[in-house]
């Protein structure tokens, strides 16, 4: 199953493609949002642009996306994901 979903990856190579950021635990790894100013603390869930929006309040500060490799690698260009909710 994983192999066929590469496959697929690998045969649209050329074309840019929407596809939403994956939820994974490499993914989560290099998440930097605990760094953020605007991070809401209190163990709040990390990864917004694969996971949505936090439950939290969240006062925007400065949004450090930018700064990450996983914004980066998905062609992101959005910004506060933590307010807004995941990357389209
Ligand atoms: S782009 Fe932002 S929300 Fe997504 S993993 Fe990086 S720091 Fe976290
Ligand atoms: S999504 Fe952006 S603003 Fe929100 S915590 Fe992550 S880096 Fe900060």
């Amino acid at each position: 199953m994983h192999r066929v979903e590469e496959d697929n990856l690998l045969s649209e190579a050329g074309k840019r493609v929407e596809m939403a950021v994956p939820n994974t635990p490499e993914n989560l790894e290099k998440c930097i949002c605990r760094s953020c100013p605007t991070y809401p603390r209190g163990g709040d869930p990390i990864l917004y642009c694969a996971r949505g929006k936090s439950e939290r309040e969240i006062v925007k500060v400065t949004c450090t996306c930018p700064g990450c490799p996983v914004w980066h690698e998905n062609d992101l260009s959005g910004l506060y994901f933590c307010k807004e909710g995941a990357a389209p």
